[in-house]
């Protein structure tokens, strides 16, 4: 449905949260104005490196009951998924209390899901349409996902997630070892088992998808201002400007969905959201000598390891670290050895020298769940960030709930979990 007179809106970020709500909101027959200073999903965006899974059962927040117990055996493990800066600790430490507490029993992660799932149950078709459109079918493929296990009792010691996964009608199928080895025969021997997520798919090259989310978003006649948001001018409680390093952008609202960059700007909307870096890292390891035709997560990796046009991408790893420290190339590095490790027969070929690696920002909040809604300081502004891990699996559906909002319409679905007033800031 759209509204008799047009809005202008401004969509500050072009990483994938701000192209799909800049699409949906010029769908509801608004004017877009889109603002940011670097390449639309370039490298700067986390929606550039990221891993790529486009999975319906991403239900889970990373903070579960127990996870507190792990953290010092992935501390002390150097190649562990999970690492600190601890120069940054300070800095970091009330936030990874937050967190810590966020999952602190199963009443409340079973609230969590409740609200996550959402935003990511329609993420393949979503997607699929939306690459449809902008012309670009072939970047989104729907050959499930496959978890790889060392053993079927590794599967079983997550099955509390499984079953709640299934509870919302994920379907998945579990893959004994020799279906394993007949559907992946390069996979090492290290991994006897998997589980299949039936329905899950892939952006074959998220840089790629996001410039063709982009230039519809153009060519549907968004404009572009090459600045960075710096604040807004609002007067009587209503906003008339998004200011920029390049002046002000004249608006009737404003998104924020500027990922790691949301924060600054919350904080002049009225919302101090506790929002860090769950820093990430990539390899893209060229002519790797296989092809998957669905992504892997190896289950002691925890990365996602997906063939791209580039290469094989390997996407993984947690630093806290503030986000102007530098990045620490040594956790690349424990990607590329997970990927000799999946892959021992091929391991020779994947020469250091041409890999390419990546460090990027997973804007996070410490309960696992996005800030989707208007801003405490006025209502024409609305949030669009913190979707940390899973950003590119709940764009489209956090761009539904986005442009509905703005029109006042019933929104698709409960936008109060995602209220940025929750932090109390
Ligand atoms: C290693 C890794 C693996 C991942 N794997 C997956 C995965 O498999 N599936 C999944 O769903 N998610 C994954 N994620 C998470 C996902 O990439 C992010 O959640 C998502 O990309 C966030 O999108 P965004 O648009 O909010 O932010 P970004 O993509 O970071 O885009 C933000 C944009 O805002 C711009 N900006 C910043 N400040 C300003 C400002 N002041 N004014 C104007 N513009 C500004 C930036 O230049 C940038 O272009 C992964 C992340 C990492 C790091």
């Amino acid at each position: 449905m759209t509204r008799e007179t047009p809005l202008t809106v401004a969509v500050i970020g072009a990483g994938i949260v701000g192209l799909c709500a800049a699409l949906e909101i010029q769908r509801a027959g608004h004017r877009v104005v889109i603002i940011e200073p670097d390449e639309p999903g370039g490298r700067q965006a986390a929606s550039y490196g990221n891993g790529a899974w486009l999975s319906p059962a991403a239900i889970m927040p990373i903070s579960v009951p127990g996870l507190w117990r792990k953290i010092p055996r992935f501390l002390l493990d150097p190649t562990g998924p999970f690492t600190i800066a601890w120069r940054d600790l300070p800095h970091l430490a009330c936030w990874l209390t937050r967190f810590i507490l966020a999952g602190r029993s199963w009443r409340r992660i079973e609230t969590c899901v409740a609200a996550r799932y959402p935003l990511c149950k329609g993420t393949v078709t979503d997607h699929a349409a939306l690459a449809d459109e902008a012309g670009v079918p072939q970047l989104i493929t729907r050959e499930g996902l496959i978890f790889v296990y060392r053993d079927r009792a590794e599967f079983l010691a997550e099955a509390r997630e499984w079953r709640m996964r299934a509870a919302l009608g994920v379907r998945f199928s579990e893959i004994a070892e020799a279906d394993l080895r007949r559907l992946l025969p390069q996979l090492g021997p290290a991994y006897r088992f998997g589980a299949r997520l039936d329905d899950g798919g892939q952006v074959a090259d998220p840089g790629a998808y996001c410039r063709a989310l982009a230039e519809l978003a153009f060519k549907r006649g968004a404009m572009r201002v090459a600045a960075g948001a710096t604040g807004f001018t609002i007067a009587g409680g209503r906003l008339s400007a998004v200011e920029t390093e390049g002046g002000p952008v004249a608006c009737d609202r404003a998104v924020i969905a500027a990922g790691i960059g949301s924060r600054a700007l919350a904080v002049q909307a009225g919302d101090a959201v506790p929002l860090i870096s769950e820093r990430g890292y990539h390899v893209v390891i060229p002519d790797p000598g296989i092809a998957l035709a669905a992504g892997l997560m190896p289950s002691d990796g925890k990365m996602a390891v997906v063939s791209t046009p580039q290469g094989l991408r390997v996407a993984g790893q947690v630093e806290l670290a503030a986000v102007s420290t530098p990045p620490d190339w040594r956790r690349a590095d424990i990607l590329l050895g997970f990927a000799r490790t999946m892959f021992p027969a091929l391991a020779e070929t994947f020469d250091s020298a041409t890999i390419d690696r990546w460090m990027g920002h997973r804007p996070s909040t410490p309960d696992g769940l996005p800030c989707i809604g208007a801003a405490s300081a006025c209502p024409d502004l609305f949030h669009a960030f913190g979707h940390a891990h899973t950003g590119l699996i709940q764009a489209p559906a956090t761009a539904r709930l986005v442009a509905a909002l703005i029109d006042g319409r019933k929104p698709p679905f409960d936008p109060s979990p995602y209220c940025a007033r929750r932090f109390g800031g």
